[in-house]
């Protein structure tokens, strides 16, 4: 067992003007991997979301105005203190998330210092541009923070995803209220405190707890200039809606996903194909965005790739977060492991075939999902068709290029694919005709890098976090005229 899940201590306060305020009504936050094992968070009602937001319209003159070379060393001292709290920052995100424990202290707590140190970076590099006019006159093109932002965070990978915000938010010169989604809040609050501590003057960043309702008082604000959002597509939509009657703010939406894993028959290394397929629906139990869900492979390939994927999948050990033979982490609640089984059962009703899953993992704690394979020729099966968020692969079969780069286009998502053959023009014709924010090439799945922007294309999402426009979206930009008499 890599910690006691007992002894891990939680805070049920938030973040607010650099105190720790309890919230308005107290709720109960289980773990997924054991479901009895409750802490307590404090929400907050209408008039704490109004005092986060005002504590960061009050922190915004000071913050914004800071010479940037000193926000970049705020930010350098706020990583080093993630870093420096690891083992904690890892035990309450493994607490009450599904990220297993060796996983939040090797990427997720490193993303987070990683994050802030490479957006510290950009602080003093933020410049305009003189444009070319007459000679008689000056326009410069200068770029400003927006003001108070507000981030909203999924609970698949908690902090690693509230990091993307708040961290060139904050580089930008922009104060943040962050909410945490109410399933997974303890590591937020944690990371704040230590940003106070790092120096970060009060009020700069909040932390605010509770569900939609109170994202939506948050979002509906009017003191609030700009709003980054990851989450479902419905909820997406709804805020943008939301961000449009509300004083027309800018949005940014991180949304859903359902990635083609598109295999020509001459895909190289099928060993290693198998693995990241394996790997690339049932990392975190599929509870990632960018899952690639969907296998479309060339006929000739299917039977061979297929079997090569179920054999690795049923070497996989279910378990607690805490496990340390753990590699399948729970489903974050019974609520979302319904959801998965009844998606498959819909799935099969409609003519899917079964080839290795279909069923809940008994055991005597927490909700786990079988890793689940279906064969789909109907294009409008709920198993391609539905973002599944769990264990659920359905592979289809095609015979040339067009039908594969058609199936791989899906109708609503276009977040992330990946195309595996040894053919670069082939690889390239398909990474262009597929619709989609990224697309990986003989490969799946987000690196440990900064630098590459991600978002979606269609009802994944709108604007990028990450690499340079996850900066620069958090700036607008003012033209200055000057008449040279
Ligand atoms: P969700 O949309 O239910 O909730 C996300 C956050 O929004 C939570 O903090 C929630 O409290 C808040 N919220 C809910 N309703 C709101 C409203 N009306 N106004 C303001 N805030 C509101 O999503 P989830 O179930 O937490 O996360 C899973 C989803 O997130 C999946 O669809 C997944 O694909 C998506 N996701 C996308 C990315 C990406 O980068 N594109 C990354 C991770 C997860």
């Amino acid at each position: 067992m890599y910690f006691d899940p007992d002894s891990v201590h939680t805070i049920s306060e938030m973040m607010i003007g650099g105190e720790l305020r309890q919230g308005t009504s107290i709720h109960p936050v289980a773990s997924p991997s054991r479901p009895s094992l409750k802490h307590d968070i404090g929400w907050a009602d209408a008039t704490q979301v109004n005092d986060a937001v005002l504590a960061a319209r009050n922190a915004f003159p000071e913050w914004s105005a800071l010479p940037p070379r000193d926000r970049a060393k705020i930010l350098y001292r706020f990583a080093d203190l993630v870093d420096a709290n690891a083992e904690e920052i890892a035990r309450l995100e493994s607490l009450v998330s599904a990220r297993i424990y060796s996983e939040s202290m090797a990427r997720d707590v490193k993303v987070v210092s990683g994050v802030l140190r490479y957006f510290a970076e950009f602080s003093d590099k933020i410049e305009g541009s003189v444009t070319s006019t007459p000679s008689n006159s000056l326009s410069m093109t200068v770029h400003e923070p927006h003001g108070v932002v507000a981030a909203i965070s999924p609970w698949n990978f908690p902090i690693i995803l509230s990091s993307w915000k708040f961290a060139p938010a904050l580089a930008a010169g922009n104060t943040v209220v962050l909410k945490p989604s109410e399933l997974t809040p303890f590591s937020a609050v944690r990371i704040a405190q230590l940003g106070t501590e790092a120096g970060l003057p009060n009020g700069v960043f909040n932390v605010i707890n509770g569900d939609g309702q109170v994202g939506g008082e948050l979002v509906r604000h009017p003191d609030v200039d700009y709003v980054t959002f990851t989450g479902s597509s419905a909820t997406g939509a709804q805020i943008m809606a939301d961000a449009a009657t509300t004083g027309l703010k800018p949005v940014s939406l991180e949304l859903g996903g359902k990635g083609p894993q598109l295999v020509f028959e001459d895909a190289p290394d099928l060993d290693r194909l198998a693995a990241m397929v394996a790997r690339g629906i049932t990392y975190n139990s599929g509870q990632v965005c960018f899952a690639g869900s969907r296998l479309i492979v060339q006929r000739q390939l299917a039977d061979d790739l297929t079997r090569r994927v179920a054999d690795l999948m049923s070497e996989l050990q279910v378990g607690p977060t805490w496990g340390d033979t753990t590699t399948m982490p729970p489903i974050i609640n019974k609520k979302q492991n319904d959801r998965i089984a009844h998606i498959v059962e819909q799935s099969i009703r409609s003519g899917a075939e079964l080839l290795c899953g279909g069923e809940r993992v008994e055991t005597a704690e927490g909700e786990f999902y079988k890793p689940t394979i279906l064969n789909v020729s109907d294009i409008d099966n709920a198993a391609v068709c539905e973002e599944i968020f769990g264990p659920v692969l359905a592979v289809q079969t095609f015979d040339d290029f067009e039908e594969g780069v058609a199936l791989a286009n899906h109708s609503d998502y276009g977040l992330t694919a990946s195309v595996h053959t040894r053919d670069i023009s082939r690889a390239f014709k398909a990474a262009q005709d597929i619709q989609s924010g990224t697309v990986w090439i003989n490969d799946w799945g987000r690196r440990t890098d900064f630098t590459a922007p991600f978002g979606g294309y269609k009802k994944s999402g709108l604007g990028k976090d990450m690499g340079r426009p996850g900066f620069e979206k958090y700036l607008k930009s003012k033209a200055i005229w000057l008449e040279i008499d």
